[in-house]
């Protein structure tokens, strides 16, 4: 199995570069944003709790998440491996991904951490904004997102470099150039 955690900033193109390499490595992609979403067009009682969190920019609750990568991760028993996607999103989530995994006798092999700066960044939700509906690409609701990713994602990073396993990843440039930064890194020989 090979299991990815593709990391960084809102806007820093996790999913589109997500969508790319789960297509080209034959992975699942598994985005909590995704599902969240999925789960508040259907308008479940996850979808309402977490509809809440997500329009402020806040974190859903560890507990549901947590909840819904086990469903998505068993679902698919037999893959090849997984792209998580907006997950970890907290130590807490990286120390629950971890003992999960264990139970089911695999591990994170790659951080994947796209690094963009923060007027880039900004700049591209806003963009995203004009083009997708999505409730929380406004300023307001952004930089409450880019700061909770500093206060609480960014962490994630030194419990996954402790364990040897952080790649960092000009997220600057075509979606082409990231993809071909991060493919070098997944089909290099250990
Ligand atoms: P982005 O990375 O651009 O913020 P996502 O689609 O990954 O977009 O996430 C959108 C929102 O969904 C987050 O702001 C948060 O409210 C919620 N969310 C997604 N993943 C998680 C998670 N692992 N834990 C808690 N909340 C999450």
């Amino acid at each position: 199995m090979i299991n990815v955690i593709l990391f960084g900033p809102p806007g820093s193109g996790k999913g589109t570069q997500a969508i790319k390499l789960s297509k080209s490595l034959g992975l699942i992609h598994l985005s909590t944003g995704d599902i969240l979403r999925k789960a508040i067009a259907n308008k479940t009682p996850l979808g309402i709790k977490a509809r809440e969190y997500m329009d402020k920019g806040e974190l859903v609750p560890d507990t549901d998440v947590a909840q819904m990568v086990v469903n998505a991760v068993d679902r698919n028993a037999g893959a090849k491996g997984f792209i998580f996607d907006g997950f970890p999103r907290n130590v807490f989530q990286a120390r629950f991904l971890d003992k999960m995994l264990e139970e089911r006798n695999t591990s994170i092999h790659y951080l994947i951490a796209l690094e963009v700066n923060h007027d880039e960044l900004i700049k591209r939700l806003l963009n995203r904004a004009k083009i997708e509906s999505r409730t929380d690409d406004n300023l307001e609701v952004i930089e409450n997102r880019i700061k909770i990713y500093f206060d609480q994602t960014f962490p994630v990073i030194e419990h996954y470099k402790s364990q040897g396993k952080f790649y960092p990843v000009n997220g600057v440039g075509t979606v082409e150039e990231v993809n071909d930064r991060i493919c070098k890194i997944l089909t290099k020989e250990e």
